[in-house]
């Protein structure tokens, strides 16, 4: 049996029906492993394995009732999207934004999987949240809405089954509050979340792995191509952790740190950011303008991306979609070399068609932001047998995976002419693993 592009896109887009995100992820993924298949594993393609991946395990919606600070009762709704479970639990972050809904989910439960398969640790691919809208909640309200969240959701999870963690809107205080909810409910202390605080079962280096694990894998790009991160202007997008991190790695490394932004505009320091000054960028909170009345060399764009600044590094760390095709040309038309996405699926269809004719080197999410789960699973090592390891090693290891995801995207991404292409060989790195286990373990 032969696999035809066309045919299956239809028929994911009928089956899938107004889920324009899923349908992306899907297509990115696609695009590269139906010639793969075609040509090396035609019994992938009897065995419909594909058509097997892109239908979620398990797809749970549920209510999430709560009572806000003035004893309202608000009403979200709830999700957990159990993508695949060949290689391991499924595991992936839980996301809290009033934009969340299942294409976006489905979207992320995609990625997981190969992102996952990725870090050669034995990891299956999920991912949740919730349409609730973090933003002006009290403290109190986070607290309740998380437990009334947990309350739904414990029965669908276990440090063997799926284990969640953060994402966008969850961070180390929401998954305190999951974390706690759980316990009361189960009367067990588990590894059933990740991101835990390293007082209470967490790993060290967790907050700042997604954003350092992004760094190395630039690294790895740079070597590659005999050339080094020291005096690299990078262009950094979002405030959150990855970006964070990334920045704090990134200076670290020699680097030079012009941007970081939000949903409120961007921050351009010409000079580049220092390790202080991101300090004082922790205490801003939303309000990034503020950094320029301490920082005279610092200006705020508000409402703009940072894609129009001359940068050799584009760090995208926000969300899907922040890079159209319009963005992917001024990035080009400025120099830029390098993308390697912080955030899951921040390129369009289109920015990605205009790397590939730039040739410049892409780092898709999937390979490059593994960092984050990939020291999740490490997490879930750490907590299985009982243990604590310290930054360096974890951090050690960290490196390693990521030195890794590199050599597997060149393995199955270089193309004659010696050009990598880095999404080609993350998607096919990535199916690989999950392929064989599913076929191993029977329809
Ligand atoms: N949300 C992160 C991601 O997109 C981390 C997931 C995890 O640690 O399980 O990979």
């Amino acid at each position: 049996m032969s696999l035809n592009l066309k045919n299956f896109i239809k028929n994911v887009e009928l089956r899938n029906p107004n889920e324009p995100e899923f349908l992306q992820a899907v297509t990115e993924v696609i695009e590269d492993l139906i010639p793969y298949i075609n040509e090396h594993r035609p019994d992938f393609a009897d065995l419909r394995i594909l058509e097997r991946m892109v239908e979620p395990e398990r797809a749970l919606s549920f209510r999430v009732a709560w009572m806000d600070d003035k004893n309202q009762i608000q009403i979200n709704r709830g999700y957990r999207v159990q993508m695949n479970s060949a290689i391991g639990p499924y595991k992936g972050g839980l996301r809290f934004a009033p934009d969340v809904n299942l294409s976006i989910l489905k979207f992320l439960a995609f990625e997981q999987v190969f992102k996952n398969s990725l870090t050669s640790l034995p990891i299956g691919g999920g991912k949740g949240g919730s349409d609730f809208d973090p933003k002006g909640k009290s403290d109190n309200e986070i607290m309740r809405f998380c437990q009334s969240f947990m309350t739904e959701l414990y029965r669908h999870i276990g440090a063997e089954t799926d284990v969640p963690a953060g994402d966008i809107g969850v961070g180390s205080r929401e998954i305190g509050y999951l974390f706690g909810q759980y316990k009361r409910i189960q009367n067990n202390f588990t590894g059933v979340l990740t991101g835990k605080g390293p007082q209470w079962g967490g790993s060290y280096i967790r907050p700042e792995a997604t954003g350092y694990g992004l760094l190395y894998f630039v690294q790895c790009v740079l070597d590659y191509n005999n050339e080094s991160i020291e005096g690299k202007v990078i262009s950094i997008s979002g405030a959150g952790n990855v970006a964070y991190y990334a920045a704090e790695k990134g200076i670290q490394l020699g680097a030079k740190v012009i941007t970081l932004s939000n949903s409120t505009g961007t921050l351009y320091d010409k000079e580049g950011l220092t390790l202080e000054k991101l300090a004082y960028i922790a205490t801003l909170g939303r309000d990034l303008a503020k950094f320029t009345k301490k920082y005279p060399s610092a200006t705020f764009h508000a409402k703009e991306n940072p894609w129009q600044f001359k940068c050799d590094i584009a760090l995208p760390c926000a969300t899907q979609n922040e890079i159209n095709e319009a963005d992917a040309k001024k990035l080009v038309k400025n120099g830029c070399t390098i993308v390697a996405e912080g955030a899951n699926m921040p390129s369009t269809a289109g920015a990605i068609k205009v790397y590939d004719s730039a040739k410049i080197h892409f780092g898709p999410g999937k390979a490059a932001n593994a960092g984050g789960v990939a020291v999740s699973g490490l997490e879930m090592s750490q907590n299985a047998i009982g243990q604590q390891w310290n930054h360096e090693k974890v951090d050690h290891r960290l490196k390693l995976i990521m030195e890794n995801i590199h050599k597997t995207c060149v393995r199955y991404g270089k193309e004659p002419n010696g050009y990598v292409n880095y999404l080609k060989g993350a998607n096919i790195g990535g199916f690989i693993k999950v392929a064989e286990a599913m076929k191993a373990q029977g329809v």
